[in-house]
């Protein structure tokens, strides 16, 4: 979705979304006090050390005792310093296993979340409508569903557990540091707010960067989508775009660069402040500590040699979480700009849904009768999808059925129009032929929309057997209608996978007797694995008129109760045409169709015809009926079958298509 770019990203995240990302953790509760356990002791060990490096020097390395008022240093106490010193590697030993053990859990944990995550937000889209997929881009999706959530994984396993473990040291390392000298604790303190001050700003650029850079990937993985796929490149070379679609991918992939760049140098010139820090700190410490031992004036000072060494050790467990939690806290936000993204999505809503009292009807207890009752219907921008506003015309006079429209109105079909579809009331009987009919854009397709609740109207009712399609379950409608759509998609899968598709229970027989019935059988044993032959990417390896044979057999072995049929307008060369519609006649056969007619032969064969023009319902009628009236209807017959293409139903119900006119004025099916 192009529009995310106009938000303004860099945002303080909002509540809601620090509550979502929380709440993903709840199922986990177990774990995440595991994990907190065990960075809580981890952390708090590692302040041990560096307060047994004072006892070490003072008490075991270089013991004093003051004789006549003055220190005098004594030998090394070797018993106390083997002790210190076993103490000292066998805490490093205990915590280094204990942090392997911390890591194992908190991998699971995160590992977990991002499997839920992925999980809910296909789940999610699965249940999204037409209208989300036809405005948003296909690589965008792709996008969120693995780069945004691959992204926050770091945060997830590495940025929360840090936070808690630098807290813990951070408190833990003050404490001993107070105890170790207040004077020296309060120099580290006074140099740190610059720091923070530096690394916050860091951290708010960075995670606009990171916005951006993320927003390109997608950028970037949609234009790929678009351009490397075979219907893609098939476009780009047509049309000799290739050039143009490489500089596009060149301009966004400079843009990406550029962001990495200065992602990447945000975080490096943040590193080298934390060096400076880290270098200067320990200098600053000796001086102090100088100032303070020669202000006491040869009187024994709180601060020994023992102190100033467990001090700068102590100083680097002080800024290095202060450091890192700053840039835990840019991670963190970095993170959930990605977490934003995918909420964005989560929190879109399923527009088409189950009503709560939804029927569920088997299919067999559907008889198949599917009215229009004052349809209106609009294809408006919904909750998403950046659609250009529609143009609206001047309302015009209701065109009453059975009159052509009004000749002065000039409004072509192509020209967005208040409706798609205005004011279509229709009925169509249980196993009824029903020819839609009219010039492209007239809003043919979206009234086949309409009858599975691809879309809902905006405006009255589409009704199966007399029942609102809405107050089915949206199951119990998938079951008792089927589509044959113009493109026919086929999986990269055999042609087994692709038959059971809609019926995965099917058997090898019920497989046969479809593609039998659908005239693909002899091709596909023809293959060189038969059924279980590979159909490339989109069935590319497939002809057309085979695509659509097995589409076709893909709907026999369904059954559905209604069918809804979009003609290929692609003409076919004539054998396969025939095959085709040879496949389709026992289709037909007794279940309601509605087809939308592209051939002479579904438009004859039809028990009644509906022209539409402008999304009006214009005539109805037989193709007898609507001839002799004259209308609309009698002229598009003219135009477009009177002429030149020829084709008709014989007397066996084989379709015969030749180069001359076969069928001028032919017998139509009683009305
Ligand atoms: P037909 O099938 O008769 O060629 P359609 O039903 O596809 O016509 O289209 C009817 C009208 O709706 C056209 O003006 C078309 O531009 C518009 N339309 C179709 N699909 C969409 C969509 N997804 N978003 C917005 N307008 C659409």
């Amino acid at each position: 979705m192009s529009g995310k770019r106009d938000k303004p990203s860099g945002r303080v995240p909002n509540r809601q979304l620090l509550r979502q990302t929380t709440g993903l953790f709840k199922a986990h509760r177990l774990g995440v006090a595991t994990i907190a356990f065990l960075v809580v002791i981890t952390a708090g060990a590692g302040v041990v050390n560096p307060v047994l490096i004072k006892v070490v020097f003072d008490t075991a390395l270089f013991p004093t005792k003051t004789v006549g008022g003055k220190p005098v240093t004594l030998p090394p106490v070797v018993p106390l310093l083997e002790l210190l010193v076993g103490i000292m590697i066998g805490i490093t030993i205990v915590t280094g296993a204990i942090g392997v053990l911390q890591t194992y859990v908190t991998n699971r944990v995160g590992q977990r979340v991002m499997e839920e995550l992925r999980n809910r937000l296909y789940e999610h889209l699965q249940g999204m409508s037409l209208r989300f997929f036809t405005g948003t881009r296909t690589g965008e999706i792709q996008s969120r569903l693995t780069n945004d959530v691959g992204g926050i994984q770091s945060v997830v396993t590495d940025t929360a557990t840090s936070l808690l473990s630098n807290v813990v040291t951070l408190l833990s390392t003050l404490v001993a540091m107070l105890f170790l000298s207040w004077q020296l604790t309060v120099l580290s303190l006074a140099i740190t707010p610059l720091f923070v001050f530096y690394t916050y700003r860091a951290g708010r650029v960075r995670r606009q960067i990171t916005m951006q850079a993320q927003e390109s990937k997608a950028e970037i993985s949609a234009i790929t989508e678009e351009t490397l796929s075979v219907s893609g490149m098939l476009l780009a070379k047509v049309f000799g775009r290739g050039p143009e679609e490489v500089t596009r991918f060149r301009k966004e992939n400079h843009r990406l660069a550029n962001l990495a760049i200065r992602q990447e140098m945000i975080g490096r010139a943040l590193f080298a402040v934390i060096g400076a820090f880290f270098s200067s700190a320990p200098a600053l410490v000796y001086l102090i500590a100088g100032f303070v031992i020669s202000s006491n004036h040869g009187h024994p000072s709180p601060i020994t040699a023992g102190t100033i060494v467990a001090f700068t050790t102590l100083q680097s467990r002080l800024f290095f979480p202060i450091g890192s939690m700053l840039s835990v806290s840019i991670e963190i936000q970095a993170s959930l700009a990605l977490f934003e993204r995918i909420f964005d999505y989560l929190k879109m809503p399923h527009d088409i849904v189950d009503r709560p009292d939804a029927r569920v009807v088997a299919a067999n207890d559907i008889k198949g009768d599917v009215r229009l009752k004052q349809v209106f219907f609009r294809y408006d921008r919904g909750s998403y999808g950046p659609m250009s506003e529609p143009i609206v015309r001047p309302a015009a006079a209701p065109i009453p059925n059975g009159h052509a429209p009004d000749e002065s109105d000039p409004v072509p079909n192509e020209i967005r129009r208040d409706w798609a579809l205005e004011d279509v009331s229709f009925d169509v009987k249980p196993g009824q032929l029903a020819a839609i009919v009219g010039p492209s854009g007239a809003g043919k397709t979206t009234i086949s929309y309409l009858i599975p609740r691809l879309y809902d109207v905006t405006k009255g009712a589409v009704l199966l057997d007399g029942i609102d399609v809405r107050d089915y379950t949206i199951a119990s409608l998938a079951g008792a209608i089927s589509m044959v759509t113009q493109e026919t998609y086929l999986f990269h899968a055999s042609v087994r996978r692709n038959l059971t598709y809609a019926k995965p229970d099917a058997t090898q027989e019920e497989l046969e007797a479809a593609a039998r019935a659908a005239f693909i059988h002899d091709r596909i044993v023809a293959l060189d694995e038969g059924y279980d032959t590979l159909v490339g990417e989109r069935g590319y390896r497939m002809s057309g008129g085979e695509k659509q044979r097995l589409a076709i057999a893909r709907v026999v072995l369904k059954a559905p109760r209604v069918l809804i049929l979009d003609e290929a307008t692609s003409a076919l060369d004539t054998t396969s045409e025939r095959l085709v519609q040879a496949a389709l006649e026992p289709l037909l056969t007794g279940r309601t169709t509605i087809a939308i007619a592209h051939r002479l032969s579904t438009i004859l064969a039809a028990d009644v015809i509906f022209v539409i023009d402008r999304g009006r319902l214009l005539e109805q009628g037989t193709h007898a009926e609507l001839l002799r009236r004259g209308g609309a209807y009698a002229k598009v017959y003219e135009q477009q079958f009177q002429g030149g293409r020829v084709e008709a139903v014989c007397e066996d119900g084989m379709v015969l298509a030749s180069g001359e006119v076969v069928a001028a004025t032919p017998a139509a099916p009683a009305a």
